[in-house]
């Protein structure tokens, strides 16, 4: 399973929502005047984009005019002046773990039975509960993108069930249709004939009623359903693995330019202003399970029920 067919992961966080392009040092993207959330490196690209944010674009001004109006003393003792300022940072947050975040959503999906569980279209969404770890006082510099969350839990509840939640969620559910649509329009023509639907996956975190919404492809598996107990163990060590580099702040990824579909461990570290990821070392082979170096890392590793080297795990997991 190539989990990410032809998703560029670049080392900046922030990158154009339209064609990719990473910001680069001592230049800032500019951000949707309307909702000030997305943002583009050109007014090429902001124009380019319009039809499509069209309408995500009107429910995200909306739904930030209600929210910050209600909620925005909820997100004060995390040291957020708005609910727009507390979004912003989940979603880097969410952008520095992509790699795992996807990952644990497509192992999760399959533990369940796959598709032939979620259905196509999916009835379920994926919901993360969390808690923020931000305080009132930090500064920019002192707020590490891999840092600013915990998951609690992760799991799937039936989409008719999670709209009666919460009121919010109707509004929520029907205000981002059409960008759902986009969406899986456009991962079915990068994914090709693996792609199956789409996953809605909601963060939330303890005590803010605002969440952040993303949606991770479901891909078609090679693997015979249900799954064997060697394949579960399999799933189950990769999700072991994203689950610690999430809560202990080391981020994998794929490095930037290279072909290779193996993500890295490694860190987020300030360059010129701006939050950069670095990997721990260029190769799996460079790293040794006993060394001193990355405690949290090696303590995943030694968990892993399979007892397979990280580098042999995640090759098992291509073949998914
Ligand atoms: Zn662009
Ligand atoms: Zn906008």
């Amino acid at each position: 399973m190539n989990i990410h067919p032809g998703l560029q992961m670049p080392m900046a966080l922030r990158r154009c929502c339209w064609c990719g392009e990473a910001e680069k040092p001592h230049q800032k993207h500019k951000k949707c005047a309307s909702c000030e959330y997305v943002i583009y490196c050109s007014k090429e690209c902001q124009k380019a984009a319009w039809p499509d944010h069209k309408q995500a674009c009107r429910y995200m001004t909306e739904s930030t005019r209600r929210f910050d109006g209600v909620y925005e003393s909820e997100v004060l003792p995390f040291g957020f002046s708005s609910s727009l300022a507390y979004s912003r940072a989940l979603g880097d947050w969410t952008e520095a773990h992509s790699w795992a975040l996807q990952t644990c959503a497509q192992a999760f999906v399959l533990q369940l039975g796959g598709t032939s569980f979620i259905k196509i279209p999916s009835e379920y969404i994926m919901c993360y509960r969390l808690t923020c770890r931000t305080k009132p006082g930090q500064s920019a510099a002192s707020r590490n993108p891999a840092m600013m969350f915990v998951a609690q839990t992760q799991g799937v509840v039936k989409i008719e069930d999670w709209m009666q939640m919460h009121p919010n969620n109707v509004l929520h559910w029907q205000g981002t249709a059409s960008e759902r649509d986009l969406i899986a329009r456009s991962m079915a023509e990068r994914c090709g004939s693996a792609f199956a639907c789409l996953l809605t996956v909601v963060f939330k975190s303890d005590g803010i009623t605002s969440s952040n919404t993303l949606h991770f492809p479901v891909l078609h598996t090679r693997q015979r359903l249900p799954l064997d107990d060697a394949a579960k163990d399999l799933l189950g060590d990769v999700i072991a693995l994203c689950y610690r580099s999430i809560d202990q702040g080391f981020p994998l990824r794929c490095l930037e330019g290279s072909d290779s579909t193996m993500p890295l461990p490694g860190h987020f570290v300030r360059r010129s202003g701006k939050w950069v990821w670095e990997p721990f070392f260029e190769d799996w082979d460079d790293f040794s399970p006993t060394s001193t170096e990355y405690p949290a890392l090696c303590r995943a590793v030694a968990a892993f029920k399979t007892k397979l080297t990280p580098k042999q795990l995640l090759t098992a997991l291509l073949s998914f």
